[in-house]
């Protein structure tokens, strides 16, 4: 017979604290305490980028799409996890990593079209083609960089200020 109560505490200890779960957490490190991984947020999500993660809790998975901010995970989760909708809904900010293509001197500029909040600009460097500067401030972790990166050069993770 399977030890439920066993199980549940290895995949509570399989899960990671630091991961980017959802929007909106009210207290992101305790979330693998509190969900109880009834997929209700996975069923709302807008743009079904919601999905089983690390020890079956769910987490935003960008390679699929960006985060409209539409709170739906929030409206239909039955936990008291989520913060009230004016509240900003996290601190995720967009890395960009040496695989990036502009940064080995090839043209590319498909993160930039797709950020709506223009956090990633483009300069012009002598001798290189344009770089990608990321202005953190303005970055609101959206993700929409994420899937469109051709190297997959882009991380969007929880960013300690
Ligand atoms: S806010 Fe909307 S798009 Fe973003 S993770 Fe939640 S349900 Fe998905
Ligand atoms: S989409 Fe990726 S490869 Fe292209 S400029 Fe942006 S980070 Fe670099
Ligand atoms: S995560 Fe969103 S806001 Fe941030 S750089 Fe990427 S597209 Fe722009």
């Amino acid at each position: 017979m399977v030890d439920l109560s066993r199980r549940r505490l290895f995949t509570r200890k399989a899960a990671r604290n630091d991961t980017l779960r959802l929007p909106w957490l009210n207290a992101p490190e305790r979330f693998i305490d509190q969900c109880t991984q009834c997929e209700e947020c996975l069923k709302a999500c807008d743009t079904q980028i919601i999905v089983k993660g690390d020890g079956g809790f769910p987490q935003v998975d960008f390679s699929i799409d960006e985060c409209t901010f539409c709170y739906q995970c929030a409206s239909a989760c039955p936990e008291p996890l989520f913060a009230a909708e004016q509240n900003e809904p996290w601190q995720a900010k967009a890395v960009i990593n040496d695989q990036c293509l502009a940064q080995q001197n090839v043209e590319c500029r498909s993160c930039g079209e797709m950020c709506d909040s223009m956090a990633i600009q483009f300069r012009l460097e002598v001798g290189r083609v344009a770089q990608p500067k990321l202005e953190t401030n303005q970055c609101n972790g959206c993700g929409a960089c994420v899937s469109v990166c051709p190297t997959s050069s882009i991380n969007v993770s929880n960013h300690v200020a």
